[in-house]
This record gives C-alpha cells, sequence and structure tokens, in this order.
C-alpha cells in the first residue's frame, strides 16, 4: 500500500503497476510518478508537482 505523502490517502495502486505510471491523490489532487518497484512489490513514488512554496516573492 502506498499512501499520499502529503495528506496520508491511500492511493489507488494499479494491479501491475509500471515506472513512469502517474498516480493521482484522489483527496488532494497531487500527481505522483511511480520511480522505482523494489523487490517486494511496494512503490517508490515522487511528486510531479511542486507544492506552491512561498519563495519570498
Ligand atoms: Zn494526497
Amino acid at each position: 500500500m502506498v499512501k499520499c505523502l502529503e495528506c496520508g490517502t491511500d492511493l489507488n495502486i494499479p494491479e501491475e503497476p509500471m515506472i513512469g505510471e502517474i498516480i493521482n491523490c484522489p483527496s488532494c489532487g497531487i500527481d505522483y510518478e511511480v520511480k522505482k518497484i523494489k523487490e517486494d512489490g511496494s512503490l517508490e513514488i515522487d511528486n510531479l508537482e511542486v507544492i506552491s512554496e512561498d519563495f519570498g516573492e
């Protein structure tokens, strides 16, 4: 099970995930990309979107 890194919601992982696949968090809408599929079947995901941060503008 992979949880959203932002809100902790369980993400809908396809039965046969592929590297590069985009997974969308149903709760906060953040898109994640599958970076790596580990030997135990768990996924390593990376946030595709830069969270809006205050850069001091
Ligand atoms: Zn989320």
